[in-house]
């Protein structure tokens, strides 16, 4: 099938607007004339309004991983112990940068499931200089309680490093009021703009740790990022037309509003929620109190018995839609569908009929429409 009829639902990359993709074909500019700077401050304006603060923003020309390695890498020195919290593929990713830095000292729970927050002070009580959180642990479709977390850092007088890669822009972050030290975004989920860009903020805390740090990375030192910062320029050339296209995207979020935006992404989620409920699909995250929830951008379901994830990512792909399986050890176990970006209710629905012809051609379900009808009744709040 041509990549023009193919419809993207997986978690990131998600589609991009038209007119960001136009933007993306002007004639290059100057990075470092008046043209790009105020490119530059007009996506960190926005920016800040997303992550809700008042810290300084820099975007980086690299993806999602590059700012949560530029976070650690510049406020984590070998002899520093670096609390990373994992229960799915991106906060394992986490403990890889910290071990790569410092003194990694895991708290490694089954994917999928809850953290039990006494088990994340015991942890700080053994002293850390920074604690890392997913906010929302893509590979498994939970939401985490970056809040909660926030509160246990600050006690513990440890940096709180948040990836928000796949909430910020499409579920609340507060970043002052939570105590984020450093969040951090990439650019081709929630805020629907093209890949191989990543934004983060950075706190004056962190900023401090960076000072005491000595030597930092190079090409992702973020005392650079801030000295160009300044400037309304980056220390090295960006990748303008990423820039351009990522401008527009945040022109899109800004029109809409985060609030709307906020509500339509959990009403999203809930929606697909509602379908894998009728269509007897068992949700993968495992709640075990109420500080965490489930994802409000990305739903993991488990595979229906005897058919592999994989199989219904296969004949999905088939039928014109890109889904995601699962990753890692859950590899046909699971089955993801992103609802992040600009996607609209008819995306959604469409997703959902065509997931119900191939559970049924599977012999997984006898009828088709029930899906479709359980998240139309939740749709209908968007209208
Ligand atoms: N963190 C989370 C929660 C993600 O979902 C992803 C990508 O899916 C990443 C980090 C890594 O981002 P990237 O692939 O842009 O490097």
């Amino acid at each position: 099938m041509d990549i023009e009829d193919t419809l993207l639902m997986m978690p990131g990359p998600v589609p991009v607007a038209s007119r960001a993709l136009r933007a993306m074909s002007k004639p290059m500019i100057n990075h470092r004339g008046a043209d790009f700077s105020a490119m530059y401050d007009d996506c960190c304006e926005i920016l800040a309004e997303v992550f809700q603060t008042q810290n300084d923003i820099f975007v980086l020309s690299g993806s999602g991983t590059a700012a949560m390695e530029a976070a650690i890498g510049c406020t984590v020195s070998s002899d520093d112990v670096v609390v990373t919290l994992e229960n799915g593929k991106f906060g394992e990713r986490f403990k890889d940068i910290a071990a790569r830095y410092g003194k990694a000292n895991p708290l490694e729970i089954e994917w999928g499931h809850s953290f039990d927050l006494a088990e994340v002070e015991k942890k700080l009580e053994e002293g850390a200089k920074a604690i890392t959180l997913v906010h929302n642990e893509t590979s498994v479709g939970i939401q985490n309680p970056a809040e909660q977390i926030g509160k246990l850092a600050k006690k513990h007088d440890a940096l709180f490093i948040l990836d928000g890669v796949t909430t910020l822009g499409g579920s609340l972050v507060e970043t002052d009021k939570w105590g984020v030290d450093i969040a951090v975004v990439g650019s081709q989920k929630c805020l629907a703009a093209p890949p191989g860009l990543s934004m983060l903020s950075v706190s004056k805390r962190a900023f401090e740790a960076m000072d005491d740090k000595g030597n930092l990375p190079y090409y992702l030192d973020l005392k650079a990022y801030k000295k160009s910062g300044d400037k309304s320029q980056t220390p090295y050339t960006p990748a303008v037309p990423l820039f351009f296209g990522l401008q527009e995207a945040l022109h899109i979020v800004k029109e809409e509003g985060m609030p709307s935006r906020i509500n339509r992404h959990a009403t999203g989620a809930a929606a697909i929620r509602a379908a894998a409920d009728e269509l007897g699909l068992e949700l993968f995250p495992q709640l075990h109190d109420d500080n965490s929830s489930y994802s409000n951008t990305v739903t993991a379901m488990k595979a229906p018995e005897d058919v592999s994830g994989n199989d219904i990512k296969k004949d999905m792909m088939a039928r014109g839609i890109t889904i995601a399986g699962g990753q890692s050890h859950l590899s046909g176990k699971i089955f993801r569908i992103g609802s992040m970006g600009n996607f609209q209710p008819k995306d959604l629905l469409l997703t959902i009929q065509e997931l119900e012809i191939v559970l049924k051609n599977r012999g997984v379900i006898s009828e088709i429409g029930k899906g479709v009808e359980a998240a139309n009744n939740v749709l209908d709040r968007l209208f």
